[in-house]
């Protein structure tokens, strides 16, 4: 088992958007190019964006940019010409992704990353990865990663809705779709779905998405003994490990200093079994907003 690391290279630069365009229910897809050294990344990581300009915070309403970045998972990284292409699958919550949102083709965004640790992966096992709503962006970049390495593998995709669903491409095949109102796929929650994974499958679960879901999956994998990794896309404050707005209660820790996870420092992929998820869920665990 390859353990999961910190990258380290992290550099902040202009991005040109190549696409923005909405692909579901408030869900879009934004495609940046970037300069072809930039990275490398690799699956779980994300980058910290804000709009140019960001340094009018104060303005009322939507203008202004914005000092505080805000965090995006990788949802795909390739490579077109001389430059890197980087793909970030988002939802309309707030300032900063309405801002997002009304930005056309060829105008700049301010990326820093690629940054946080990293979706293991183990070329012996026939991974499971389970995305639950707009959770289904890093699990993307790593199907699409395994795949490209031929490693066996699973994608398992649970929405409220069907028109929820991204679409998924060449990875849609043999991906298990569920949505919990029966509009589509099965009905149901992913836990629902993983009990009708191939049963040579679910050794190593990777998951993301909100944190009941994540729980849910964590106790799924823990009862059969599976390895399981979630990314937790907890709100960030600074997200370069200064202010603790981020922290996670923990176990297995005996300082003081182990109690928490910070989920910009020490993730966003951490065990599953690092993560105290009922006093995660009493703490009040970032709950992503419906939208408009
Ligand atoms: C590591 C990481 C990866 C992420 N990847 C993605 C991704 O791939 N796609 C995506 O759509 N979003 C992702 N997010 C969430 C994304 O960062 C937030 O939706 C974004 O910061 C909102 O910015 P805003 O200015 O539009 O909203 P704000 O105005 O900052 O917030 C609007 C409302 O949303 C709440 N909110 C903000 N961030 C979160 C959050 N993380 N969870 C729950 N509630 C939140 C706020 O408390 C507030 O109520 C990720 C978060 C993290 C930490």
């Amino acid at each position: 088992m390859i353990e999961t690391g910190q990258g380290d290279h992290i550099t902040t630069c202009r991005a040109e958007i190549l696409g923005n365009r909405q692909v579901a229910r408030n869900l879009f897809r934004l495609r940046l190019a970037l300069p072809s050294d930039w990275g490398p990344a690799e699956p779980g990581q994300f980058v910290n964006v804000t709009p140019e300009p960001a340094w009018e915070e104060n303005v009322p309403g939507d203008a202004g940019g914005s000092l505080l970045r805000r965090p995006f998972s990788l949802a795909g990284v390739g490579h077109e010409g001389n430059r890197t292409v980087i793909e970030i699958l988002y939802a309309v919550v707030g300032k900063v992704t309405r801002q997002m949102q009304r930005l056309p083709p060829r105008a700049h965004l301010d990326v820093l990353g690629p940054a946080g640790t990293v979706f293991p992966i183990d070329p012996g096992a026939h991974s499971l990865l389970v995305g639950g709503g707009r959770g289904i962006a890093p699990l993307l970049y790593l199907a699409a990663e395994q795949r490209r390495r031929k490693l066996p593998f699973t994608l398992v995709y649970g929405v409220r809705t069907a028109e929820e669903w991204a679409p998924l491409g060449p990875l849609a095949r043999g991906a298990l779709l569920t949505a919990e109102d029966g509009s589509g796929g099965l009905r149901g929650t992913v836990i629902d779905a993983l009990e009708q994974a191939p049963a040579e499958s679910g050794a190593a679960v990777m998951a993301c998405g909100p944190h009941g879901m994540l729980h849910a999956v964590a106790k799924w994998a823990h009862e059969r003994g599976h390895t399981c990794w979630v990314s937790v896309e907890e709100v960030f404050g600074c997200g370069v490990a200064l202010c603790g707005g981020c922290a996670i209660p923990a176990r297995g820790g005996d300082g003081e200093y182990d109690r928490y996870l910070w989920a910009c420092r020490d993730g966003p992929v951490v065990r599953s079994e690092r993560i105290d998820w009922e006093a995660w869920r009493q703490l009040g665990a970032a709950t992503p907003p419906a939208g408009p």
